[in-house]
């Protein structure tokens, strides 16, 4: 059976990119969304077209009850789980922190923080084994190299969910190790999705892509190459790293 692989906040960005090429490569998709459906249903013909098997999952991943029913539908479409991508997320208009409502810094810690160790603890309730023999089962976190940066003046908030994850993915690691679970992270930088809408900055992309080292913003699939790396067999003695895809931002 070709490995299956659940990825939340699937239907556009970093999340579709990653569906598409895992899909493409024979793995089975679990693409989660939260209200797109249409593009989700995209998604899942497009991995359908390349040969691939998936299945459209919506949930809050924010919501216990919601990521218990999507990681349950997964299983049930697929069988046993093999590996889950914590990708949706979230950011907010460029402010400073004196500026932040209680509101907004919810909405962000909501759905970066808890919606983030929701699915991993989803994922460390099903992947672990004590068999000698379990195959390669691993968890993907998709960071940000805010995390690393602080995002002063930009989205504090942010980047200190994302330091969170990165935390998560070290301890989570550790824990899971004896039970054949690799877990890692991306941190991208600036790609060209449409969740920098929310930034309020139209010309941010361009201008700090081509800031970056590398010259450029990057792209989706540039991510999800090493999302797809980490979660694979490839990987097999890589766990408790954070990969930087930021052109060296
Ligand atoms: P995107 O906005 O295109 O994708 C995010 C997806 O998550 C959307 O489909 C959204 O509907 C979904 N989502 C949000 N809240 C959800 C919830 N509660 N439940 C289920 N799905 C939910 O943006 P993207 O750039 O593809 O972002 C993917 C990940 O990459 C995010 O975690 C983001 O923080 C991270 N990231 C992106 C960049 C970048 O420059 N694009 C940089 C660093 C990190």
């Amino acid at each position: 059976m070709p490995p299956t692989l659940l990825i939340t906040g699937a239907s556009r960005g970093i999340g579709r990119a990653t569906a598409l090429l895992a899909g493409s490569r024979g793995w089975s998709i679990g693409v989660n969304y939260l209200s797109n459906g249409s593009l989700a249903a995209e998604t899942v013909s497009a991995i359908q077209s390349s040969g691939g098997r998936a299945v459209a999952l919506q949930g809050d991943m924010a919501v216990e009850a919601d990521v218990q029913r999507v990681f349950d539908a997964m299983e049930s479409a697929f069988g046993p789980l093999d590996g889950v991508v914590v990708n949706a997320g979230v950011t907010a208009p460029i402010t400073t922190l004196a500026e932040m409502s209680v509101e907004r810094l919810k909405k962000v810690f909501d759905t970066n923080v808890l919606g983030a160790y929701l699915c991993a603890r989803e994922a460390a309730r099903r992947l672990p084994s004590d068999s000698p023999d379990a195959g390669d089962k691993s968890i993907v976190f998709v960071s940000s190299a805010a995390a690393r940066l602080g995002s002063p003046n930009e989205f504090v908030d942010y980047a200190g969910s994302k330091g969170a994850v990165d935390t998560l993915t070290v301890g989570l690691s550790k824990e899971l190790g004896p039970k054949k679970v690799r877990v890692n992270g991306v941190r991208p930088g600036i790609i060209r999705t449409d969740i920098h809408a929310a930034s309020g900055d139209a010309g941010r992309v361009e201008r700090l892509g081509g800031a970056a080292p590398l010259g450029r913003a990057g792209e989706a699939e540039e991510v999800a190459e090493a999302i797809v790396w980490l979660a694979s067999p490839a990987a097999s003695y890589v766990t408790g790293s954070i990969i930087d895809v930021a052109g060296g931002r």
